[in-house]
């Protein structure tokens, strides 16, 4: 057996029942092995063993009280996966599916996302199977104070800088802030997705969709295509989904569908993004209102035909393992030329397969999205120097971040011999800044 064939029967059976994060750690090795042959240094220093291994796995009770008075207990996580080139760095996911091994894939994923962005960024994850919705606002405090209460102990601005994920945005930040500025008595950068009031970032909202449409504008225009005219569909109508169609809107691209995790709504003639925020960002509802205002529009009670739709580019942004082999032909088959990913692993292995045999333009998240962790980075510049830039100047380094991304992954694809597969080149890309870090820290 291989170097990766060893450490992966190793992940596997050390961490039984973490399906999302055996897949992760297999797509990541699947594409690496060539560098052990190049570079065996690494081998010899257990840079794989000590990768896939977290730095630090803190599970904990959070107990708090509903509006009923009932006692309510949730688990929390933060994973402390890797802090060779900086302090862990990734958000926290409150979903009712939420569980150690969903959490490890996203923190792993993290390490190789966070070193492509070009910052000092470790890679962390966390989150809850707290499930915001439905839950009112003073449901929401009590929760995220009792997470925080413990939380604080492991994080701090040099330490650990948590962020929002699904379920986790401006809100949830708030009180979070509030409790461990309370606790330790501290007004500092400790986490990122900040309002703009108190230290966060212009732009840090947008930043994930915008990225990831710049990302896929610069992959789309080295192939002589345009966004322009294009028609897209878009799974999800959350953060990431929203701000990628309204950079595709500024762009001239159509978006067609949208979808949450009851249904999604179609229109030929392309969806009013305004609507969708409303019913979204200020009346948390559902997507099926959309028909309120647009009775011609259709709707599906069915999330996951989404891609059923006809469609020249598909950003899935809702969340991983959305799109399976099945999806992944019936996209090929209907002419949908590039695919960028807007969350974490939304592609399986198998629809990712059907993608690079089919020459379609696939844009892995790790790459793709890192957009969001990167204006996190820059929100940490903003705060550690007590400034805040202008929304220019966070947007123009923000393209440049994500050019360069993709300069870097598309030439390290090349010198490895997989010219256009972005997969490879993020993947390698990312792993060597983290190995040779940790190669000069010595055995730590
Ligand atoms: P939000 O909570 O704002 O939105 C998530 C959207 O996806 C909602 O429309 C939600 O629908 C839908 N969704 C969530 N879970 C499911 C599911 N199991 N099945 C179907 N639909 C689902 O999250 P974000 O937009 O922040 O995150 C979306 C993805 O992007 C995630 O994979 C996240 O990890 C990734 N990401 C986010 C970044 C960020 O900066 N926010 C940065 C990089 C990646 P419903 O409302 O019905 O639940």
């Amino acid at each position: 057996m291989g170097y990766t064939q060893d450490v992966l029967s190793n992940v596997l059976e050390k961490n039984p029942g973490e399906l999302e994060f055996h897949q992760a750690v297999r797509e990541v090795f699947s594409s690496i092995e060539a560098v052990f042959e190049i570079y065996p240094e690494y081998e010899k220093a257990g840079i794989l063993e000590r990768l896939v291994e977290p730095e630090r796995q803190i599970i904990f009770r959070v107990p708090w009280m509903d509006d009923e008075g009932k006692i309510r207990v949730n688990r929390g996580y933060r994973i402390q996966f890797n802090s060779a080139i900086g302090p862990y760095k990734g958000g926290l996911r409150l979903h009712p599916s939420v569980n150690l091994g969903i959490i490890k894939f996203l923190g792993f994923e993290q390490i190789f996302k966070n070193s492509l962005t070009g910052f000092s960024i470790g890679g962390g994850k966390g989150g809850s199977d707290f499930d915001p919705k439905g839950k009112s606002d003073a449901e929401v405090m009590k929760f995220c104070q009792s997470f925080m209460t413990e939380l604080f102990r492991y994080i701090g601005p040099c330490t650990d800088v948590p962020a929002g994920d699904i379920g986790t945005g401006a809100r949830e930040i708030g009180y979070m802030f509030g409790q461990y500025k309370r606790l330790k008595n501290a007004f500092e950068g400790v986490l990122t997705g900040k309002s703009i009031e108190y230290g966060g970032s212009l732009l840090r909202k947008e930043a994930t969709g915008y990225g990831l449409v710049y990302f896929v504008n610069n992959m789309l225009e080295k192939k002589g295509k345009l966004i322009k005219g294009a028609k897209i569909v878009i799974s999800g109508s959350g953060n990431v989904a929203i701000y990628a169609h309204q950079k595709i809107k500024e762009l001239g691209g159509i978006v067609v569908a949208m979808s949450d995790s009851n249904g999604y709504i179609y229109d030929p003639e392309g969806l009013d993004l305004n609507e969708i925020k409303i019913i979204k960002e200020i009346d948390n509802k559902r997507i099926i209102e959309y028909k309120n205002k647009y009775p011609d529009a259709r709707y599906k009670e069915n999330s996951k035909e989404i891609w059923k739709i006809k469609c020249d580019i598909a950003l899935p942004c809702a969340t991983q393992n959305e799109i399976n082999s099945e999806d992944a032909e019936i996209l090929v088959n209907n002419g949908c030329y590039a695919v960028g990913e807007g969350a974490n692993m939304p592609c399986t292995p198998e629809a990712v397969k059907i993608f690079l045999e089919n020459k379609i333009l696939y844009a892995p998240g790790k790459a793709s999205n890192a957009g969001g962790v990167a204006v996190s980075a820059l929100e940490m510049c903003q705060n550690s120097t007590r400034t805040q830039w202008t929304a220019e100047e966070v947007d123009k380094k923000l393209k440049e971040i994500m050019s360069n991304i993709l300069k870097n992954i598309s030439m390290t694809a090349k010198e490895y011999g997989e010219e256009d597969n972005l997969v490879t080149g993020a993947n390698i890309a990312g792993f060597l800044k983290v190995a040779n870090a940790m190669l000069a820290q010595g055995v730590v």
